[in-house]
């Protein structure tokens, strides 16, 4: 397995609950690294252009609205397959169907407001990192 970064975006639901330090433990406890954070307020404007893949779906701009509600954490975590690993910690997107024990089981109340946000792929992983850090943000911890 290779190593990857990906981006993490602990949301306003997640950040408004205290709960960014027992998300931050679940990616440490399971072989990801954090290499870089950064705390930010979106505007809506900004949250459409993270979003602008989902332009056309009906849920658009209630999720650019909430993704603007309050402040967020960005994350790249680092490690051996980390793009699908934090697919796989945060659980599925609606957290009823979420597998117990995952972030989103654990934290997330509804579709909307469902905690974290992870890249889906190893491309969008660099564009989305892209997007909150430049490369000197990133303080990578291989041996
Ligand atoms: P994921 O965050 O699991 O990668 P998607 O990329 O499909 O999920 O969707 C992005 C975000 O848009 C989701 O995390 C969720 O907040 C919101 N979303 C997705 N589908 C719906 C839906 N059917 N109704 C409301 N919000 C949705
Ligand atoms: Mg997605």
């Amino acid at each position: 397995m290779a190593v990857q970064r990906t981006l993490s975006i602990i949301k306003p639901d997640a950040v408004a609950k205290n709960v960014i330090g027992d998300i931050i433990r679940r990616f440490e406890e399971n072989g990801l690294t954090v290499i870089g954070t950064n705390m930010t307020h979106l505007s809506a404007a900004e949250a459409g252009r993270f979003y602008a893949v989902h332009a056309e779906r009906p849920f658009y701009k209630d999720l650019c609205s909430f993704m603007s509600s309050g402040p967020v954490l960005a994350m790249v975590l680092e490690g051996k397959n980390a793009v699908a690993l934090n697919r796989q910690l945060m659980g599925a997107t609606n957290p009823k169907e979420a597998e117990a024990g995952t972030i989103r089981a654990d934290h997330a109340d509804s579709i909307d407001a469902n905690a974290v946000h992870g890249s889906d792929s190893e491309e969008n992983a660099a564009n989305e990192i892209a997007f909150f850090f430049s490369d000197l943000d990133l303080q990578s911890r291989l041996a």
